[in-house]
């Protein structure tokens, strides 16, 4: 069984439409190719029923999947609104949707959800029935096919809902040694190199975890960014909406944004009540606040590449300068993780360096493929670490809520994971870093174009640097004498930190 169609519907007419019968009746016999177009042999739209009720024309419209119901109904407005026109000086008005149903086999139900425009939603005999409540503004914006493709996507994902990512090792490093066997984010506490910030997730970094920050930084720009020739920006970090419309986080990210509201006026005095409430009380009057504030503009930095694509919307590009090399370093990612507390590894607040290209497939696939040795030298030769590399769901499709590969082959995104030793011989590995080839996604996203006409791809990693920085202390411990020779020389000395009585 297939999906089935079924919309009741009137062209509203701008006179008596009686006289007219005839001639509909014509054109409507006639409409089997019409309502066939693009469907494969037998399976186009038909007209079930109709006839014509003063300033009426009432039809039923049965279909499948190829022309839909909705589509056939504007198909034959405009087939027929000429000759009413021409020879009968009637008008077609608008279209009154009076029912309109979708039919959609299922092997399961789905949980009950609210989605716009769906009055509602049933499971019956291998089926979802939908109930539409769609007007002809609706219809001509396509909303039933969305509406159909996001119940389809449901559907799919209860078959692998509840799976993990899908997961593919590439590479893997020999097993190492691991002798410290502690969590590395409360030897720092100890040892006074990071204390917890005061909001959610978040830490304070002292001059002694910051040394290696740096140093992490300092090798991924001499031993990748400069010989590869990327060259650094900094990319804006408050998000708005229009952004992750076109980079898809639309779509899914919500549970894990910080959201940003304006104030709805900075006029000192609209505030003064809330500044004289906190000089009062001494606490700061929150719901009050929220009165005063605007609806979330976006949120913060989530992905860091999105906002940067901004900067090439629109634009058409010579050739010559392909490929595109950039990177960005220029402030904190947020995220809203799940509950519990996490160490240094897991965090709401976290700094990353994001390295993003563009250019022709080929060259974007060749970008990728250079880091990625780029990335095995210094893991293996400088930091010395046990790692793996795997094919993964790719992080657009995980940010946009969906899982499996893309159907694309090159395009997708390898994560680089790492054993945290304290976690035991089976515990988790941990993500440190990923790689991604994200097809034409972006640069169709923004319009982006180059002079050849060719089609444009994209790539982006993000090397986090508290990932990096768990999963190095963690297999080396937090004594310079454990580091290897290669990564002390780029370090320097641990400065001191501050102790206090
Ligand atoms: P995870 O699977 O661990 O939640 P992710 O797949 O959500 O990570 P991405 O969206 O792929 O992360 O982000 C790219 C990189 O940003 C990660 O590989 C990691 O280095 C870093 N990162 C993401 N989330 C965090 C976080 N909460 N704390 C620290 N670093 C993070
Ligand atoms: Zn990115
Ligand atoms: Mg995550
Ligand atoms: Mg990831
Ligand atoms: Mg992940």
């Amino acid at each position: 069984m297939d999906l089935e169609f079924d919309l009741s519907a009137s062209f509203r007419t701008s006179a008596d439409a009686s006289a007219a019968r005839d001639t509909l009746e014509s054109l409507f016999n006639d409409a089997e190719n019409l309502l066939s177009k693009g469907a494969p042999e037998g399976q186009g739209a038909r007209i079930a029923h109709w006839n014509v009720e003063e300033d009426r024309i009432n039809l039923q419209i049965l279909s499948g999947r190829y022309v839909r119901a909705h589509d056939a109904v504007l198909r034959l407005r405009k087939k027929i609104a000429p000759e009413l026109g021409k020879k009968f000086h009637v008008g077609i008005r608008g279209i009154e949707v009076h029912s309109f149903t979708i039919k959609i086999p299922s092997e399961a139900d789905l949980k009950e959800i609210k989605i716009p425009f769906v009055t509602n939603m049933e499971y019956k005999d291998g089926s979802i029935l939908l109930t539409l409540d769609v007007t002809e503004s609706e219809i001509e914006k396509r909303i039933p096919d969305r509406i159909l493709t996001l119940i389809e996507d449901k559907i799919a994902a209860l078959t692998y809902g509840g799976k993990a990512e899908h997961w593919n090792l590439l590479w893997q490093s020999e097993e190492k040694k691991q002798p410290f066997k502690l969590d590395p984010t409360q030897e720092m506490m100890k040892r006074g190199w990071i204390k917890r910030g005061a909001s959610r997730g978040q830490w304070i970094h002292g001059p002694q975890s910051t040394r290696l920050f740096r140093a992490f930084e300092k090798i991924v720009v001499e031993e990748l960014l400069e010989p590869l020739g990327y060259r650094e920006m900094m990319f804006p970090k408050l998000i708005p909406w229009e952004v992750w419309k076109k980079s898809g986080h639309a779509k899914g990210v919500y549970p894990e944004i910080y959201y940003v509201c304006p104030p709805k006026t900075r006029d000192p005095e609209y505030w003064e009540e809330i500044s004289d409430y906190y000089k009062v009380t001494h606490e700061v009057p929150v719901s009050r606040i929220k009165e005063k504030i605007g609806d979330p503009i976006g949120g913060m930095c989530y992905a860091q590449c999105p906002p940067f694509w901004v900067f090439l919307q629109g634009e058409t590009i010579a050739n010559d300068q392909f490929p595109i090399k950039v990177f960005d370093r220029s402030g904190t990612s947020h995220r809203y993780e799940s509950g519990g507390i996490h160490g240094m590894e897991r965090v709401d607040e976290f700094h990353r360096i994001e390295i993003l290209w563009t250019g022709t497939p080929e060259q974007v696939t060749k970008a990728s493929n250079q880091l990625q040795e780029k990335y095995k030298h210094i893991f293996n030769n400088i930091l010395d670490l046990e790692w793996r590399m795997a094919w993964v769901t790719p992080w657009f499709m995980a940010q946009e809520g969906l899982a499996g590969v893309s159907q694309q082959n090159d395009v997708g995104t390898i994560d680089y994971e790492a054993p945290l030793p304290y976690r035991g011989k089976d515990g988790e590995w941990l993500e440190f870093q990923n790689v991604s080839v994200n097809g034409n996604k972006y640069p169709s996203g923004f319009n982006v174009k180059c002079q050849s006409g060719e089609e444009l791809w994209s790539g982006c990693s993000g090397v986090g640097l508290e990932r990096w920085a768990s999963v190095f202390l963690a297999q080396k411990g937090l004594d310079p004498e454990g580091w290897p020779e290669e990564f002390r020389k780029i370090v320097g000395e641990i400065p001191e930190g501050f102790s206090f009585l």
